[in-house]
């Protein structure tokens, strides 16, 4: 049995202050929400880079376009782009190897097209350093799913499935780039896990603290959580209407 490891998944980068130029900032996981929850970037675009046999399923695409759907404002569409993608990369990967290795395999930054915010997933073979880690979100638009960690975490007797926790990874990563849990603005509800920052204490919710580490499933057993709880949607209606102020994002220039 592993022992559930408490990771902190996101990574607040010290990058401070104006951003000029978005090629040379990344920005930190939520540093894109208000271009993803307000409507004046009007497309979304997700681009997503799987290496052979490491696709992920059609349910957890579509699942995770309708919980963006639901918290996004995009007159303009939720477009998914899937690539079989050669990552030339070897061993295990580090935070660093993940955003090297996204920004070059991406088609385009988050906001270089002008109407369109680009998210960007890679789905590598091979595990975290962690191997205990099944995501991560590195910086504003980039994520990793890591599916042979996926594949372990499947619960016995397939509850829950390794299916069901490559969807849930997944929409718990995109809402890392939403900023939840407090990554990028300070909730007036206390729903952050006080041992799990950045995530939920609510095991109802997507980002509730285990449901990206592999002990997923001595934690939650048979159901778990594909969708955000009333508090992270009332935190993304806050940022979105302007009540809650948000830290660090980043602008088209
Ligand atoms: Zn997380």
């Amino acid at each position: 049995m592993r022992t559930i490891f408490m990771a902190v998944l996101f990574f607040s980068a010290t990058l401070a202050g104006c951003v000029e130029d978005i090629a040379e900032n990344h920005g930190v996981p939520g540093g894109l929400t208000l271009a993803c929850l307000r409507n004046d970037v009007s497309a979304l675009v997700i681009e997503i880079d799987y290496s052979k046999d490491n696709q992920p399923t059609s349910d957890s695409i579509s699942t995770l376009k309708s919980r963006l759907a639901s918290v996004c404002d995009k007159p303009g569409g939720i477009t998914v782009s899937s690539t079989l993608t050669d990552f030339t990369h070897s061993g295990t990967w580090t935070a660093d190897d993940v955003r090297t290795s996204g920004h070059a395999t991406r088609e385009a930054g988050p906001l270089a097209q002008s109407g369109v915010l680009r998210w960007h997933v890679i789905f590598p073979s091979g595990t975290y350093n962690d191997d205990s880690v099944l995501g991560v979100a590195v910086d504003a638009s980039t994520i990793a799913i890591f599916q042979d960690s996926v594949d372990e975490a499947e619960g016995f007797l397939g509850r829950p499935s390794r299916d069901d926790v490559e969807e849930a990874v997944l929409v718990h990563e995109f809402g890392h780039l939403l900023g939840l849990v407090n990554l990028v603005y300070d909730s007036p509800s206390s729903h952050e896990d006080d041992g799990h920052k950045g995530h939920s204490n609510n095991e109802d919710s997507v980002m509730h603290w285990s449901i990206e580490t592999i002990g997923i499933n001595q934690f939650l057993t048979g159901d778990i959580p594909t969708d955000f709880d009333v508090d992270d949607r009332a935190d993304l209606a806050g940022l979105a209407d302007g009540s809650i102020p948000a830290r660090d994002q980043i602008h088209a220039s």
